[in-house]
């Protein structure tokens, strides 16, 4: 960005609503700044830069007995981190801890990961299969709530309009023994790992009988948006986890590449991509029910 930009630093929300509400151009909110300032680096912007860091009221995270709710401003370092989050929402907290480096995680926020709605986001298929729900204040100070699939709309694309905010991301939580979720991802493992596939997964797995009852499955990086996996999910539901099993999920998972980008150039590579990210996956999920396959039976 160049140096004569416009910027503000509000206090809180009320600083920020009357700030912005008369408030005509263009207002980009700068967060944690490692999408911003890269995409807006050396051009001038012709409107408003708000700086969110110093709006404690988005950056914490609470939880009660029911729900998760996390500040938009939370670095990623601090969701990574949290105590209840690591026992509640393993696959939230394994895919902020594999986002970039560590300096990268201490700066980057959820709320500009999800805002940013890159295919390669890691957070985005996590917080689709969490089926969180976002706050948003707009530039009147009034506040909408938004599912995942109403906000991100296309690659990079979302709903919010000139001046909206993510407040807050609220995740509902589903406690007992049978719950268990986990997060893989394959990227470029010898520079920062932005993702080239991921997959993220809720299920309820009863452990004494090694059935899973139910199951949720996003792919992300993929396609355009993060994908709901049906058909894997339909061949994994009411199964005993084992060889049969691990098989068949391979075969679903491979498939669903076969379909979603038939005739790219990255298809041989994301088939196997996806039969080796499955297998960390269920092993994530379910960790010692599932012996992986001393052969992977690659699916033809
Ligand atoms: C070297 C490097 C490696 C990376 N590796 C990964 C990776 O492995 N995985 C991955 O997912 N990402 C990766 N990223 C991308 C990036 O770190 C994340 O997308 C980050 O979470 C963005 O958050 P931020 O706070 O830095 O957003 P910012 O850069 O501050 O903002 C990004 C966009 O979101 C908007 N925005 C920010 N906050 C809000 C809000 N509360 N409400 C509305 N709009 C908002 C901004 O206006 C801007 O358009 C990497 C980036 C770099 C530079």
């Amino acid at each position: 960005m160049s140096v004569g930009v416009r910027t503000t630093s509000p206090r809180d929300l009320t600083d920020l609503a009357s700030l912005t509400c008369g408030y005509s151009g263009p207002i980009a909110f700068i967060a944690g700044g490692t999408d911003l300032i890269i995409k807006q680096s050396g051009m001038d912007w012709p409107g408003l830069v708000v700086d969110l860091t110093r709006l404690s009221e988005i950056g914490a995270i609470r939880v009660s007995d029911t729900m998760a709710e996390i500040g938009a401003a939370t670095s990623l370092t601090a969701v990574a981190a949290h105590p209840v989050l690591n026992r509640e929402l393993p696959v939230l907290t394994q895919a902020a801890a594999q986002v970039g480096s560590v300096q990268i995680r201490n700066r980057a926020t959820i709320g500009g990961n999800l805002a940013s709605a890159v295919p390669a986001g890691d957070l985005l298929p996590v917080l689709k299969c969490l089926d969180c729900r976002v706050e948003i204040r707009r530039r009147d100070g009034s506040v909408q709530r938004k599912g995942f699939d109403e906000l991100v709309v296309g690659q990079a694309k979302t709903s919010l309009a000139n001046g909206d905010l993510i407040a807050r991301i609220a995740i509902p939580l589903r406690h007992g023994p049978n719950r268990a979720s986990a997060f893989a991802k394959i990227g470029l493992r010898e520079v920062l790992t932005i993702a080239r596939l991921n997959l993220a997964a809720v299920a309820d797995f009863d452990r004494e009988a090694r059935r899973i009852n139910d199951i949720r499955l996003v792919a992300g990086a993929i396609g355009p948006v993060p994908l709901r996996l049906d058909t894997v999910e339909t061949v994994l539901r009411g199964r005993v986890v084992g060889q049969q099993l691990a098989d068949d999920a391979l075969q679903a998972l491979v498939a669903v590449v076969d379909n979603t980008i038939r005739g790219r150039r990255s298809r041989p590579y994301k088939r196997r991509a996806i039969a080796g990210l499955g297998l960390d996956l269920l092993q994530g999920l379910f960790g010692r029910a599932f012996e992986p396959p001393h052969e992977m039976r690659f699916p033809a």
